[in-house]
């Protein structure tokens, strides 16, 4: 059995943004001051360091979890069998091993955490090499998860990193309850919400909709684009989840096409009308590709052209690559940044040494330098991370009674419903041919339809409202079933006590 690790900082939290000492401090004492560098020959020197006597390592790390300090947590106990507990029994697991990922990898193995796992389904590319700095010409084409794990142990006596080269939904969710964090370094949003469904799925709630401390899974989560990063910290239940703040990330840029023909403003709308009419009027039938020079040329050439007519500055070839590739430039020391405010976070987290980011940390180096935390707050009726409608169902209660149920429940009132469980849809009202297959589970007893177990969540999709102020909407059910189980209430560690 894992032992369990410090409690974290849960209670109370910070009321303000925090002050930047703890993150400077992170840079400083646990990364090295070369946090920010983008140069490989620095960081060899740095992880050169790393391989110098354990008392030495340590000896910052020492400096914030052997001795008291204003900053700590209510829970924080000073001393070496701290440290030697975080470094036995915390268990994290880094998703990603790209840009940011390689980062957070040499840092928490550097910031004492001797338990790390790495997991990523991408195979090493040339065009990685100038920033993702554990990986050499010799590695492209193997997985990057590998490389990384395999450079970080050779150069870090003391850690051991379990390497998994897949795709993050194949893992079994119990694979990510083994874990007292989860640190992010993904450049994707859609992973970043699987991931954080599955955390805030592991969420236990009291009879007050609480959630349960014991069943939070802390995720830190970094980010960069170009000069611009954040890092935040996500306590399920207790801060904002991923999905509570989604509106943070701005849809794509696309540009109205009657603005690239008629009334170009910018450089990048020259190039989208040489790329994306121009091409297509002067080449019929020959499809541009973003990988040929000579096609390139010709698309940067007329955007040249466009932009001289409407007196607009700015357009390169580089621009130009760039907004048709739709590249977003990576920047080595962005990624330094971040992920030093990340594995700080983790540690802070793990051992109580001070109070986490609240919540949400934004750093911004296009023009000087920029840092600001922000607090965002919970979105209660969040699908995701929300405690969700509480239902206590009879077992023989069928998929289409449910249904009928939801139809008068006063906190529902919800037509039209479609119905999932986990990944799986039990019954959807369109389209046709889903209807169909799915029609056959509206006899069938939910519980069976949830394979008997106990408890689960439940999300139903249809239309709230009557007439026409019809709209559609989502809701998520804490569904129990009565008489099975341990505890007849969702409370059943309560109740084991
Ligand atoms: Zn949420």
């Amino acid at each position: 059995m894992q032992r369990k690790i410090q409690a974290p900082d849960y209670h109370p939290l910070p009321s303000g943004p925090l002050p930047s000492v703890p993150v400077t401090v992170g840079c400083r004492s646990l990364v090295s001051s070369n946090c920010n560098t983008q140069c490989n020959s620095d960081r060899e020197l740095l992880m050169a360091d790393a391989t110098a006597p354990q008392s030495s390592r340590s000896r910052d790390l020492d400096k914030l979890l052997l001795r008291p300090g204003h900053l700590v947590g209510p829970t924080f106990e000073p001393g070496t069998e701290l440290r030697d507990d975080l470094q036995e029994y915390a268990r994290i697991l880094v998703v990603g091993a790209g840009g940011l990922g390689c980062e957070l990898l040499k840092d928490l193995a550097l910031s004492g955490f001797r338990n790390l796992e790495v997991i990523d389904m991408d195979r090493i590319e040339v065009s990685n090499l100038n920033r993702q700095f554990l990986f050499r010409l010799e590695d492209v084409g193997k997985p990057k998860a590998e490389v990384a794990a395999k450079r970080v142990m050779e150069r870090v006596t003391g850690v051991n990193i379990v390497p998994h080269f897949c795709r993050i939904e194949e893992k079994e969710l119990e694979f990510y309850t083994e874990f007292s964090i989860i640190v992010l370094g993904l450049d994707s949003i859609e992973a970043r919400s699987y991931i954080n469904e599955v955390v805030c799925g592991f969420l236990e709630f009291d009879n007050n909709d609480k959630a349960v401390e014991e069943s939070m899974k802390p995720m830190v989560d970094g980010g960069t684009e170009g000069f611009k990063g954040h890092a935040r910290v996500i306590l399920p239940g207790i801060t904002p989840c991923f999905e509570c703040t989604i509106w943070l990330f701005p849809p794509q840029v696309k540009f109205p096409l009657c603005t690239l023909a008629e009334t170009p403003r910018t450089a990048p709308h020259c190039i989208e009308y040489a790329h994306l009419m121009k091409w297509g009027e002067v080449h019929p039938g020959k499809t541009f590709d973003p990988d040929d020079p000579e096609h390139m040329q010709w698309v940067y050439l007329e955007a040249v052209k466009r932009a001289e007519a409407f007196g607009i500055p700015g357009v390169t070839y580089t621009l130009t690559q760039g907004v048709v590739k739709n590249i977003i430039p990576a920047i080595a020391s962005t990624n330094a940044i971040i992920s030093a405010a990340c594995a700080l976070e983790t540690l802070k987290i793990a051992s109580g040494c001070s109070k986490t980011l609240s919540n949400y940390l934004t750093y911004n180096g296009v023009e000087g330098l920029h840092t600001k935390a922000t607090e965002f707050v919970k979105d209660n009726d969040c699908p995701v991370c929300g405690p969700g409608i509480f239902m206590e169902l009879d077992t023989c209660l069928t998929l289409k009674m449910l249904m009928e149920q939801l139809e008068d429940h006063p906190k529902v009132l919800m037509s039209r419903v479609s119905v999932k469980y986990q990944s799986k849809t039990l019954y959807m009202q369109s389209p046709p041919e889903l209807e169909a297959l799915t029609q056959s589970n509206l006899s069938v007893p939910l519980f069976n339809l949830m394979d008997k177990s106990p408890k689960g969540i439940v999300h139903v999709t249809g239309l709230a409202g009557k007439g026409d102020t019809r709209q559609s909407c989502s809701k998520k059910l804490r569904v129990v079933f009565k008489g099975v189980g341990v505890g007849i209430t969702d409370t059943d560690m309560a109740g084991g006590a």
